[in-house]
């Protein structure tokens, strides 16, 4: 009988500005499994109680005053649950799984409303015909209402006029117009357009019919659709097999049912050329979002597809929560990048809260990639995805053919330049033929490991299989565990003093390549050159073009556009994206050199990569150099079987940062102590490392420490975390501090 009361906080007013302006109501008890968040109810409101309509955000067992002051929820809304509600309840699942607040969650989920768009147009017309209007006019002269005779007039002249121009060019008031709309003078009319950005978009090329391998997949995957299997699916497809065609077959036969689609694409390869392809097929019913968007663009996007004016939403992480009414797929390509995971909170990733969107409303959920993450892949190793392989290119245009270059030889050799021999009389070869080279550099942010230029021996932890950092006090810290040693002298390994960082960039290696081949034409593509706007396509398009022989770039140049003229691709240290102080540098490091991999040769000639690495042994590259995709697959997930890593088990991190560095070490040590006291029970499933500095454990003195809890079992961590959410709530010493949760961390 001792049931326990529950309230509902309520939101009644979906606008950014108002999101965290929750009501509490009490959930009658014949009520009580009808309400979750997302659900639509009706509530007395205000003094008068009456009526309105508002969506639950949260069920909680904290009244927020007085009991007894807690008014009822009248009843739960039944009739289809809007599109608000969905996203709603969306936004309840990431807070859960991801952590953060509510109200961090719906500001994510729900589009920011802006209150009238640029080009809202208002228009004044004369509504009485003009021998009626003509009479009018003179009794209001003769009455003397100048300003209701001066409107008439202009509008006998000329009808619609634009609002502006009555108010500001005729000086006529708000009040004026009302009162002559009440008399049947004029007729007010809004008229919103939307701001579309494919407006300048036409139709171009020819649009290609499927080949056998592309409809087999097709074709299996609506199989499955038709029969009911609501796992998502996985395509595993090589650079070039045809992906995007097929997403495109899987989207029309969606759209046949009178249902939308979300293509998420990372930023990067959003490039006007695979836009094209998709307006191709969909013409005016297709949109797109990017970062480069005003907040009122994207706002109308989001309203466009709201209101059925749209069917195809391409974009990247945040076109996840495009409210069509009538999700029938979400289509997630290149669905391994770090992109789609958030790096503010709720740190959600997009392919998990895809997969959450589908089951809320009955949507497909179609993964693509070259290749695939280790956590998508396992899981369709384990049944949990279907998976499907395309093997081939297009047209059985052949894979490159790929040559790894053992950098320690060169230097053994005598040669100690960017080049290796081979890679250098390959370009010399290239430049006669007048084919196109990329060189690439797989830098990325600060690469603070130390290695052997002898051996290529790294500096790693003892005890995490990291790479330690050099930090600027000549210590060596793994950003793991908080393990520290003084910067080597020599090789641990063979005892060489050549040991140091890898300090080449692209912007030396782009002088070294004109002084090396004076005549050729070389573009380079990095952040510095891309910062300014448009900056990216101009170089893209430059190359694309054939105005360069040689693009030279960061993983930038790695995806989106396809050229056709490129036959040679260089890959110039492949083992630095490997020392990076993270888990994930192995997968990483595949991927990179896989996918650069696949822009030679995507024309009709045959390709060719040069692989130069200090570590031709290393897995990643021997798997990547024999472009053998599930043998690297086998190798990365023993290990991460091994050493207790995403996906075999879970990571929880803890962020805790603030301007004194006391508090975060206490915060840090007491959240460490609750797990350990609070979860007593479960304590023998959780791994407890740290706390440690972050990898970056000062920015503008604000000082960052990390704590990090795995498990086998997700849902132990969700439960640490909710558990330590409460704590941080309950105790005021944790104000000073910001704390954050990750979980299964894609950066770090
Ligand atoms: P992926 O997404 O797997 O890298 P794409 O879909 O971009 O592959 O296809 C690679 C190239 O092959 C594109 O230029 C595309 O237009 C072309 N292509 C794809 N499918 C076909 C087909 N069935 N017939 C002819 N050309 C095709
Ligand atoms: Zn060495
Ligand atoms: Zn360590």
């Amino acid at each position: 009988m001792d049931k326990k009361t529950l309230y509902a906080n309520i939101i009644i007013d979906i606008s950014h500005e108002k999101l965290d302006r929750t009501f509490q109501y009490r959930i009658p008890e014949k009520l009580l499994d009808q309400i979750h968040p997302g659900t639509p109810v009706e509530i007395p409101f205000g003094r008068s109680n009456r009526k309105i309509r508002g969506y639950v955000v949260e069920v909680t067992e904290e009244p927020e005053f007085a009991p007894e002051r807690i008014k009822p929820v009248s009843h739960v809304i039944r009739e289809g649950i809007p599109i608000e509600g969905q996203l709603i309840a969306l936004a309840a699942w990431m807070r859960e799984n991801f952590g953060g607040t509510m109200n961090q969650a719906l500001k994510t989920v729900l589009p920011v409303k802006q209150k009238t768009t640029e080009k809202e147009q208002r228009l004044i017309w004369l509504k009485p015909n003009p021998t009626t209007a003509k009479s009018l006019l003179g009794e209001l002269q003769r009455k003397h209402q100048t300003a209701r005779a001066r409107l008439l007039e202009a509008l006998l002249e000329q009808s619609p006029l634009p609002y502006e121009t009555v108010t500001q060019k005729l000086n006529i008031t708000a009040s004026v117009i009302r009162a002559m709309q009440e008399r049947e003078l004029i007729r007010v009319e809004s008229i919103r357009s939307w701001r579309n950005p494919l407006d300048q978009m036409k139709k171009q090329g020819t649009v290609v019919t499927l080949n056998p391998a592309q409809q087999q997949i097709v074709t299996g995957i609506e199989n499955g659709w038709r029969s009911g299997d609501e796992r998502p699916c996985l395509i595993h497809g090589v650079t070039g097999s045809g992906k995007t065609e097929v997403y495109m077959e899987l989207i029309k036969s969606v759209l046949r049912e009178g249902k939308q689609a979300i293509v998420l694409i990372p930023e990067i390869a959003l490039t006007f050329q695979t836009v094209l392809r998709f307006y191709n097929h969909f013409g005016e019913r297709v949109s797109i979002l990017n970062s480069r968007m005003s907040p009122g663009e994207r706002s109308d996007q989001f309203e466009r597809a709201k209101r059925g004016l749209l069917d195809v939403m391409i974009g990247p992480r945040s076109a996840l929560f495009t409210p069509f009414p009538n999700l029938g797929v979400i289509i997630i390509d290149e669905e391994h990048e770090a992109a789609y995971k958030s790096e503010t909170v709720p740190r959600y990733h997009a392919r998990e809260t895809a997969i959450a969107r589908g089951m809320l409303c009955g949507a497909h959920v179609v993964l693509g990639s070259a290749t695939p993450s280790v956590e998508s892949y396992d899981r369709a190793q384990q049944g949990q995805y279907r998976l499907f392989e395309m093997k081939e290119r297009v047209s059985a245009r052949p894979l490159p053919t790929v040559y790894t270059v053992d950098l320690r030889e060169e230097l053994r050799n005598g040669n100690r330049s960017i080049l290796s021999d081979r890679l250098r009389k390959l370009m010399t070869d290239r430049l006669e033929k007048k084919e196109q080279i990329m060189l690439f550099l797989n830098r990325r942010g600060v690469a603070g490991f130390v290695s052997c230029r002898s051996c290529g021996e790294v500096i790693k932890c003892p005890h995490c299989d990291v790479s330690l950092n050099l930090h600027n006090d000549g210590n060596l810290v793994c950003h793991y565990c908080g393990y520290q040693q003084p910067m080597v002298k020599k090789c641990p390994s063979c005892g060489s003093s050549y040991v140091g960082g890898f300090k080449a960039g692209t912007q030396k290696i782009e002088q070294y390549v004109r002084q090396q081949f004076p005549s050729a034409r070389v573009l380079r593509m990095d952040l510095d050159t891309t910062r300014k706007k448009g900056g990216y396509e101009s170089i893209l398009s430059a190359f694309s073009n054939q105005e360069a022989d040689i693009l030279i770039g960061t993983q930038m140049i790695v995806k989106g556009h396809d050229f056709p003229n490129v036959t040679l691709v260089g890959i110039l240290a492949a083992d630095l994206s490997l020392h990076i102080s993270d888990y994930r540098a192995p997968e990483r490091t595949f991927q990179l050199l896989t996918q650069a991999a696949g822009r030679a040769g995507r024309g009709c000639r045959q390709g060719e990569v040069v692989i130069q690495t200090y570590q031709p042994e290393h897995y990643s590259i021997v798997t990547a150099a024999a472009q053998d995709y599930e043998a690297f697959f086998q190798q990365e997930i023993f290990f991460r079987e091994m050493l207790h890593y995403p996906p075999k088990w879970h990571m929880l991190v803890v962020h805790a940062a603030s301007e004194k560095e006391m508090l975060v070490k206490q915060a840090q040590d007491m959240l460490k102590y609750k797990l350990l006291t609070k979860m007593e029970k479960e304590k023998e499933h959780l791994q407890i490392i740290g706390p440690a500095d972050a990898a970056v454990s000062r920015i503008n003195d604000i000082f960052r420490k990390v704590l990090y809890v795995k498990a086998e079992d997700y849902q132990l961590l969700v439960h640490a975390k909710n558990m330590l959410e409460q704590e941080i709530r309950k105790d005021p010493a944790f104000r000073a501090v910001t704390i954050q949760f990750d979980f299964d961390p894609m950066n770090g």
